[in-house]
């Protein structure tokens, strides 16, 4: 990714993310401004290679001003790969070509089929064969990207059999529940819906091997949620080096190392988006745990260098906190990569 590209980039989304943080906060804009200049798709499909690093370094300078923002961007960039990987067609051929210009918004609403393939726990939506597809009902716990239109992609239980599908919201039968006040990513219309005897065509079938399909996918969806990670994570230590040019240089040795952590960790995730079938899976779960602490633990450094100022509800500093809290609680929770360490031990 040139560094022209990052730069005005990363200057659209700082000017906008206290008003993307702020309850009025929408993240469409950021996505169309990213598909007018063809950066939404990029490495969709490919097992890493340039596409996906430059698609990382993306993520990760969008969350360097804003979690919000890159969190929507790391879910609509998700959808595309799904198409990609999915059965194609003239229906999710159309979608992803409105997904690749923003026209549309991508949802994935996936967290439950990675506890499903683990064996945590099946997927809560059931579906029944008709004529002409399937008919789904079920809730989906969660979901981000929930606007009007939005392309959502969640897996499905057909009897002892899993499919991955694609509905709509606006979709007869589709209700989402208006979203609730959050801690932080108020902008990214994150909220529950309910699937009550929704009617989907066999063409909007992308998968009927759920395990083959996260195994797919799932070392690109941990390379990228790795990637806002590191983007927050990098963009608190600029802050408390900064913050220590001014005071606290007792904490100098605690920055440094956090820095030495973060530049070793941004390596690695080029490395492994370089070939993503080069490693094994825990190769990707242990990066996408030590991204996540990494980010958790910057953003609490930062907070303690600022001081006072960092404490004011408005500061960047702040904000960063806020969105690194969700962190450890984005699906693969901080739990569930724990258990799946140490279940492939
Ligand atoms: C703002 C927001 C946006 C979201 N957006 C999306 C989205 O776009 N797409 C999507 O699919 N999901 C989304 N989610 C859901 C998210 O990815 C997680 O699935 C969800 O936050 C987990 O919360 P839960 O209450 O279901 O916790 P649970 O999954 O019930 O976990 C509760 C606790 O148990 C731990 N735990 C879980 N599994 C195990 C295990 N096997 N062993 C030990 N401990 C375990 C967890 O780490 C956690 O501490 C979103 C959630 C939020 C809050």
């Amino acid at each position: 990714m040139s560094t022209g590209t990052l730069t005005e980039t990363s200057a659209f989304f700082a000017e906008r993310a206290a008003h993307v943080d702020s309850p009025d906060g929408d993240v469409r804009p950021g996505l169309e401004f990213l598909g007018a200049r063809d950066l939404l798709g990029l490495g969709a499909g490919s097992d890493g290679g340039p596409g996906l690093v430059a698609a990382a370094e993306l993520i990760e300078a969008v969350a360097g001003e804003c979690l919000s923002s890159a969190f929507a961007l790391w879910a609509h960039r998700m959808v595309l790969e799904y198409l990609a990987r999915g059965r194609s067609g003239p229906l999710t051929g159309e979608l992803a070509a409105r997904l690749r210009t923003g026209e549309l918004t991508g949802s994935t609403a996936m967290a439950t089929a990675l506890r499903d393939v683990a064996g945590i726990e099946p997927v809560p939506v059931r579906a029944e064969p008709t004529a002409t597809g399937l008919r789904l009902s079920g809730p989906i716990p969660w979901a981000s990207n929930l606007f009007p239109g939005a392309v959502v992609v969640l897996p499905v239980r057909t009897g002892e059999g899993r499919a991955v599908v694609v509905v709509r919201v606006g979709d007869p039968g589709v209700t989402v529940a208006p979203a609730r006040p959050l801690l932080a990513l108020n902008g990214t219309a994150s909220s529950s819906a309910l699937l009550s005897d929704v009617d989907v065509l066999g063409a909007a079938v992308l998968s009927t091997d759920l395990a083959g399909f996260v195994a797919a996918f799932r070392p690109t969806f941990l390379v990228l949620q790795t990637a806002f990670c590191a983007g927050l994570a990098a963009r608190s230590l600029d802050e408390a080096e900064r913050g220590l040019a001014r005071a606290d240089a007792e904490l100098a040795d605690d920055v440094a190392e956090h820095r030495r952590s973060a530049d070793a960790l941004r390596a690695r995730l080029r490395d492994l988006a370089r070939d993503t079938r080069a490693e094994p899976a825990t190769a990707y779960i242990r990066l996408r745990l030590a991204a996540a602490r990494l980010a958790v633990a910057a953003s609490r450094l930062e907070s303690t260098v600022r001081g006072g100022a960092g404490y004011l509800a408005t500061s960047g500093t702040s904000r960063r906190l806020r969105e690194a809290a969700f962190l450890p609680i984005q699906a693969p929770t901080e739990g569930h990569l724990r258990w799946e360490l140490r279940h492939s031990a």
